[in-house]
């Protein structure tokens, strides 16, 4: 299956390689070969976008979703390619990020959204975003990235046990990881000065985010992906950024607008970090609030949770265990589902019961398929063993795959057996009733420092440097009477 994958990549890139032409680069205007045409590239974006949907979701503010299309529209218009579909999304990930996808597709997450603290900040990094669009940097990129990309997603134990969405997932997701060069980086820089400016902002404001950004990647643990990892030091992107702003203001005097409260009163009450809602893990265990279920997470393993699937690995990566629902209407047409979509070849298959629930438990190994889908033969470290449990409960049926190459499955066998048997409904109201944070904004009441804000607005000692971070601010930063300052609350 691996193989097919990158087959199917190369195959793409001989085809994107048959639509190279030379033409010229709308934002620097020189010359240079792509090796994606336009029509090319809004495809690309249209299919990414079902994938990242299905991984992160949508965050559904009708409000916070017009503000920033109203705002996406009215820079696609000023920018040097104002004849691409373009669409903005907000989605439903507490991770802070932003990305874009070729052909027009602007993602910012509900955790970004919930940092900015004005709208001008906003459009800087919209205008950087726009920017990799418009001046075509992952078109550019895709010639000397490529093979990069390949070895990223071979790397991937999943995206070699699950096909159909998961494939789709690592797709997007290898395109989200595709890490633009610092030229790329400057150069969208730059352009985000210049977008965010045409369309009245202050494009200092952009030059401070850089300031949050640094400090949440200080503050180690904090979710700070891609974004963050790719790009080059945000201290030195801030002062660039400041100067290019200044430059700018001082040849084209006029008036730059920041709109702190209006932003603020935006994003009055979005949820703040993840969403118990989609369950959480606690205590070694994942709870599901919504669909009433837990199951064990091993303790050291590392997890990710999103909409389609929750997957874990142990730490050195030898065996991983993905969480999904199956497909079929019965435990036995799910599993057969199952066989057919991985190209499993089953060694057991039993009827059993988990915690009171109707299950089926396979063990199977992959086999691998030539380009022709023929069965191929192939050396027992590349072949996977998947242990499989299939769960009916609620109304749904469960899949716990837990996966291992041949060699390694045995020993690992009894951590998969342990996770599936741990797997019960969950009736605790204290996990079922979870309600995520939320930001919350308060009017100070008094002159003072955030410091004093916060303890007025009641907010615990242990948040107050996380507080500040949000803010944009420094606990010791001076505050006035009437000011909007963000708290966290349920
Ligand atoms: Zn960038």
């Amino acid at each position: 299956m691996k193989m097919k994958f990158q087959i199917s990549i190369l195959t793409g890139l001989v085809a994107a390689g048959m639509l190279a032409g030379c033409s010229k680069n709308p934002v620097t205007g020189k010359k240079e070969i792509i090796f994606m045409s336009k029509e090319k590239e809004i495809a690309l974006g249209a299919e990414s976008h079902p994938s990242i949907v299905a991984t992160m979701g949508i965050y559904g503010d009708k409000n916070l979703q017009s503000f920033i299309s109203e705002k996406g529209m009215a820079m696609a218009k000023i920018s040097h390619r104002p004849d691409l579909p373009y669409q903005f999304f907000i989605v439903d990930s507490p991770v802070v990020n932003a990305f874009a996808v070729p052909g027009g597709y602007v993602y910012f997450t509900r955790g970004i959204m919930a940092h900015f603290n004005n709208e001008a900040e906003f459009a800087g990094v919209l205008g950087h975003e726009i920017g990799h669009i418009t001046a075509r940097h992952s078109a550019r990129q895709q010639t000397s990235q490529i093979f990069g990309q390949v070895g990223l997603l071979a790397g991937m134990v999943l995206s070699e046990t699950v096909r159909g969405l998961a494939e789709q997932t690592q797709q997007a997701l290898g395109l989200l990881l595709l890490s633009y060069s610092r030229e790329h980086e400057t150069e969208s820089d730059k352009i985000g000065v210049d977008y965010s400016s045409k369309i009245g902002y202050d494009a200092h404001q952009m030059a401070d985010f850089f300031g949050t950004l640094k400090k949440i990647s200080e503050k180690s643990g904090q979710t700070i992906p891609t974004f963050q990892s790719t790009h080059p030091d945000p201290g030195d992107r801030q002062n660039k950024v400041n100067k290019l702003a200044t430059q700018y203001q001082t040849a084209h005097p006029a008036k730059y607008n920041v709109n702190r409260d209006a932003y603020l009163r935006k994003i009055d009450g979005i949820i703040y970090g993840t969403d118990p809602k989609q369950g959480f893990v606690e205590n070694n265990q994942f709870y599901h609030p919504e669909l009433k279920f837990q199951f064990p997470v091993p303790s050291g393993w590392q997890y990710e949770n999103s909409p389609a699937q929750f997957q874990m690995a142990a730490k050195d990566g030898k065996s991983m265990m993905l969480f999904a629902l199956a497909e079929g209407k019965s435990l036995e047409e799910a599993a057969q589902t199952i066989v057919k979509n991985y190209s499993l070849q089953v060694l057991e298959n039993d009827k059993t019961t988990i915690n009171g629930n109707q299950a089926i438990v396979m063990v199977s190994k992959q086999v691998a398929q030539s380009q022709n889908g023929q069965a191929q033969a192939q050396p027992a470290e590349n072949t996977l063993q998947v242990a499989t449990w299939l769960i009916q409960y609620g109304g749904n049926i469960y899949a716990i795959h837990g996966v291992a190459a041949m060699p390694n499955f045995a020993g690992n066998l009894g951590q998969f057996k342990s996770v599936a048997q741990g797997f019960k409904s969950v009736s605790d109201p204290n996990i079922l009733n979870r309600q995520p944070e939320r930001i919350r904004i308060k009017t100070v009441q008094r002159d003072g420092t955030l410091k004093d804000a916060l303890k007025d607005s009641n907010q615990p000692d242990n948040k107050l440097d996380e507080l500040a971070i949000i803010n944009g601010m420094a606990l010791s930063d001076k505050v006035t009477k009437g000011m909007l300052v963000k708290t966290l609350g349920k």
